[in-house]
């Protein structure tokens, strides 16, 4: 669940993007904006929980965080994607019932 992305400035045009880890098997990889194929010398990697088909079950239960927390968790939804600071409230949820996942 948890996928590892690497940040990757193009070269080209200066688009800064993400990349999974194992599509970083080569030495480039090709910016999604121009085109051009970058080295990911400088990658910065970014981990993510990988988020798939998850569906809010118990509104009340999620009313009970924060609103930056909640703000944050319907953007994971969202994207599918959460930052990985979000994994222990994720767990927490998903161990409730609140937040299923298939
Ligand atoms: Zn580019």
């Amino acid at each position: 669940m948890l996928k590892t992305f690497y940040r990757v400035g193009c070269d080209r045009c200066g688009v800064v993007f993400e990349v999974e880890e194992g599509e970083l098997a080569g030495d480039a990889v090709r910016c999604p904006h121009c085109g051009a194929l970058s080295t990911p010398k400088n990658a910065a990697p970014v981990e993510y929980v990988v988020l798939q088909d998850c569906e809010i079950r118990d509104w009340e239960r999620i009313g009970m965080l924060s609103n930056a927390v909640q703000d944050l968790l319907l953007k994971a939804l969202e994207s599918g994607r959460a930052p990985k600071e979000l994994l222990p409230i994720i767990a927490k949820l998903r161990d409730v019932g609140a937040l299923i996942c298939l």
